[in-house]
């Protein structure tokens, strides 16, 4: 018994110490600095095929966006929330339908992070 109090001290005391859980991160998120540099290239080409080199947007009354211009690659997870650069978590949006997308996470300033992310529903991949 004794032995086991010493161990659990001996832990502790090693732990004091560790690394804070905050990730320093989340603090610098800028919605839109969420660019391809982190994307392997062939998740980019297997996004670009799935979603046909097209914004994948679907709105609400399922009319998909048809722009095929200023495409980006758009976390559906964001990255910054642990979303991974994977086809699944990737898809194509045009421009506007990124920002927009940002916006209901980040806030139109990128100020407000992560708190609000549990109540949004990712209209994501279809
Ligand atoms: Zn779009």
């Amino acid at each position: 018994l004794l032995l086991e109090k010493v161990e659990k001290q001996k832990r502790g005391g090693t732990t004091k110490r560790a690394t804070p859980a905050t990730p320093a991160r989340v603090r610098s998120i800028r919605p839109g600095a969420d660019n391809s540099r982190n994307i392997p290239s062939e998740v980019q080409r297997g996004v670009g095929e799935r979603d046909g080199d097209q914004c994948a947007f679907v709105s609400k009354d399922g009319r998909r966006c048809t722009e095929r211009t200023f495409l980006e690659f758009h976390h559906i997870v964001p990255y910054a929330l642990g979303g991974k650069a994977t086809i699944e978590n990737i898809s194509l949006r045009c421009r506007r339908h990124n920002q927009y997308e940002a916006e209901l996470v980040f806030g139109p300033h990128g100020a407000s992070v992560v708190r609000e992310v549990g109540g949004i529903q990712w209209a994501g991949s279809a």
